[in-house]
């Protein structure tokens, strides 16, 4: 029985675009999630791509200090250099390979600068920035924050590739990240000709999306920057790339609870957003002082 159940292709439920948004003036993402068709892919809230984008010497930029509160920003850099610094007094540079587990939980304030480095030479900067969403329980818990460095994220081989694990379990392998429900994060190198097969349980969610390259999913082929979110069935999430491929692979347990958001704060209800908004303005998340 359960020879027959692993055989099975989990079928695809969706195929989105990603669209152009600017979360904040002069950030401009491609935005596969939310999107016109689906709100969110629970636990995860929102998928933004940001570059390859050139970043010329000797200019400053990044995100000025702004507030979170009710859910996880994970950060994955590829290219370029980013400066962390919170309220809760963390401080970190990520680098291609790393990546930042944030998590907001009752309030954070924080800043997302291009490395002072980084930005006196220019280069090019190019990650993505996900939310993934917390349970009611642990969305006031105090604030935390993982750097897992590109050295501390384990690799699998996968036939004409690598499988890059940030979070949960493949191939015998466990991600670095402690997360507050159980879910998967992977990110997959492949040439073409390479792909995988990654089991999932029936009962998560699973989406993927296409970083850049030609690949085809289950039995559909997705274009760059494209999303492709899994039916609720049994069954493996099938990669097969055409050409050099990248590939996010994010699939968790769904937190079954409402979901109410607002600009930073993703809480359960329109009252809890109100009281993240008075206590973001009274000082209750922290402050941090522009860099
Ligand atoms: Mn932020």
């Amino acid at each position: 029985m359960q020879t027959t159940i692993e055989s099975i292709v989990r079928p695809i439920a969706l195929i989105a675009d990603s669209y152009r948004a600017e979360p904040a003036p002069g950030l401009i993402v491609d935005r596969p999630l939310p999107g016109p068709e689906v709100d969110y892919v629970s636990p995860f809230l929102m998928i933004d791509h940001f570059g390859p984008k050139p970043v010329p010497a000797g200019r400053s930029g990044g995100l000025m200090p702004h507030p979170h509160r009710g859910f996880e920003t994970v950060t994955l850099l590829f290219e370029g250099a980013m400066e962390h610094q919170d309220s809760a007094g963390n401080h970190g540079v990520l680098r291609p390979g790393d990546v930042q587990w944030m998590t907001a939980a009752s309030g954070i304030v924080h800043a997302e600068y291009h490395e002072r480095e980084f930005a006196k030479k220019g280069g090019t900067l190019q990650g993505i920035q996900l939310w993934v969403n917390l349970p009611a329980k642990h969305k006031m818990d105090p604030p935390g924050y993982q750097d897992l460095t590109a050295s501390r994220i384990p690799q699998t081989a996968v036939p004409g590739g690598v499988a890059r694990v940030i979070a949960g379990e493949f191939g015998g392998v466990r991600g670095p990240a402690r997360t507050h429900t159980p879910m998967l994060v992977l990110l997959l190198n492949l040439s073409a000709g390479g792909g995988a097969r990654i089991p999932i349980p029936a009962e998560w969610n699973a989406l993927t999306y296409l970083i850049q390259g030609a690949a085809t999913i289950g039995s559909s082929r997705l274009r760059n920057r494209q999303m492709a979110v899994f039916a609720n069935d049994a069954g493996e999430i099938a990669i097969e790339a055409q050409a050099e491929s990248d590939v996010l692979l994010l699939a968790g347990e769904p937190i079954d609870e409402p979901v109410a958001s607002w600009g930073p704060f993703v809480m359960n209800t329109p009252q809890e957003i109100m009281q993240a908004r008075k206590d973001y303005a009274s000082g209750r998340m922290g402050e941090l002082a522009a860099r």
